[in-house]
């Protein structure tokens, strides 16, 4: 599905990784396989114990070695179609870090080396005992900057992944919950991101009654009641693009005595008051650190800082997590086109919690929100 992004922009990523290797002193990219090597070329390969690998050189053309078995699955990568980059083979008795070697020029052998950041230790080892006179980095060095603002093209994805895990939030929280155990209403979310154009369903934190408190709750087989809190947080990969949504609803059964506790509400209503303030907080300029104090404080003033125990974003993209990270301590001012989540929450561990997640896209306007569903605390009947 990565011929969503047009080939041409595959030219500009390794036009752009040129020029940020030249700025940093660096001699080559080596990338293997993994969201660094499908940004650059659109090509998705299993990571397998078998080499294969992306060789950029700051001044050369660039290389993608891949072993002979791959070699019409790499050679229909946009970039390569588009004739971006050349392939190179390796056979099954070969030493593929000859290869590379081969598609580096001499000087680089020497020199400045930056291996993709989830390149396997199996490579890593054997590429630098195949250049024991190069240094060695991450390719986030080059790369980091310019994945972390997406195109036209990438926050079209963002969006259409948003607006497919929407529709599934809503199915849910429409749906039967009292009853039934988390782990199955979990199971129901992956097959709904998949009904939905979802290529893989990666998590389904289904969070009921005490369980609502744990950030990174387990669906378990504990079966949801009526009178609780639910926390929902889905995603998933849909044409290579991330979402990730977090709701929180109440679940009555039907009851209205069962309805959500005054504190809940109060609890609630800060909540959503920080995640709209952060939200508010986003333009061009504003360093991430920023949106996370705007959110912290809104709850520490309330009296609930200790209960919120994470940051309040991550970046988004090919990967659920990515730069920049909305965190105290990044002072790195946002962007046009950085893509990442705001997501606070507040738990009170042993009782419930809450979290409300949106993906944003800083625009020049402020925040473009990649999902849509009702911010406002779900009350249903679950039945
Ligand atoms: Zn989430
Ligand atoms: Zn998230």
């Amino acid at each position: 599905m990565s011929d969503l992004i047009p080939a041409a922009r595959y030219g500009e990523r390794l036009g752009a990784a040129r020029i940020a290797l030249r700025e940093r002193g660096a001699d080559a990219l080596l990338v293997g396989v993994g969201p660094q090597l499908r940004w650059l070329t659109g090509y998705a390969a299993m990571p397998l114990e078998r080499l294969t690998m992306l060789v950029l050189p700051a001044d050369g053309a660039a290389t993608l070695l891949v072993p002979r078995l791959e070699r019409d699955p790499a050679g229909r990568a946009p970039a390569s179609a588009a004739g971006l980059l050349t392939i190179g083979t390796w056979g099954e008795t070969d030493d593929p870090t000859l290869a590379v070697a081969a598609a580096l020029s001499r000087a680089a052998e020497g020199g400045r080396l930056l291996l993709s950041d989830h390149l396997w230790a199996l490579h890593v080892l054997r590429l630098q005992a195949r250049f024991p006179g190069a240094t060695f980095g991450l390719a986030s060095e080059a790369l980091r900057e310019l994945r972390a603002v997406k195109d036209v093209d990438e926050i079209a994805l963002l969006r259409a992944a948003g607006a497919a895990a929407d529709r599934v939030v809503e199915a849910i929280v429409a749906g039967r919950l009292v009853g039934r155990p988390e782990a199955e209403v979990a199971r129901e979310i992956r097959e709904r991101l998949i009904d939905e154009g979802h290529e893989q369903a990666d998590f389904a934190i289904v969070g009921s009654g005490p369980n609502s408190a744990s950030p990174h709750h387990e669906a378990s087989d504990r079966v949801i009641g009526s009178g609780e809190a639910l926390v929902l947080d889905l995603g998933g990969v849909r044409a290579g693009y991330c979402s990730d949504t977090t709701r929180t609803a109440w679940v009555t059964g039907g009851d209205a005595a069962q309805g959500p506790t005054p504190e809940f509400r109060g609890l609630y209503e800060v909540l959503q008051r920080s995640q709209a303030a952060a939200t508010a907080a986003v333009r061009p300029g504003v360093p991430c650190e920023g949106i996370d104090a705007v959110a912290r404080s809104i709850i520490s003033e309330a009296g609930w800082g200790e209960q919120f125990i994470h940051r309040t974003g991550h970046g988004i993209g090919l990967e659920v997590h990515e730069e920049p990270y909305l965190v105290a301590g990044n002072a790195e001012p946002l962007r046009l086109g950085h893509a990442f989540s705001i997501e606070p929450g507040i738990y009170l561990e042993g009782r419930y919690g809450a979290r409300i997640e949106d993906i944003v896209v800083c625009a020049g306007a402020g925040a473009d929100a990649m999902n849509g569903t009702s911010r406002d605390l779900r009350v249903v009947s679950g039945i």
